[in-house]
């Protein structure tokens, strides 16, 4: 399955996880609450996973203007 990596911010793709078995204790998913796991985490038809990260680029940003940061997330 892949696994793709989209910044949620500005859609820049970050990277792409080829996994045979997506281990969601792994990736961290486990964490997530549902509710979380469903805004952050979007299944395919293809059965690739897309998930909302922060790219470096928007993560930086994000460290010039601290007040962005409550919009931040905990996945990176
Ligand atoms: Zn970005």
């Amino acid at each position: 399955m892949s696994i793709h990596y989209v910044c949620r911010h500005c859609g820049h793709k970050v990277g792409t996880l080829e996994e045979k078995v997506v281990d969601t204790e792994k990736l961290g998913f486990n964490h997530l609450t549902n509710e979380e796991r469903t805004s952050f985490i979007q299944y395919a038809e293809d059965g690739s996973m897309s998930v909302n990260v922060i790219c470096e680029d928007c993560q930086e940003a994000l460290e010039r203007n601290p007040d962005f940061h409550q919009y931040s997330t905990f996945i990176q």
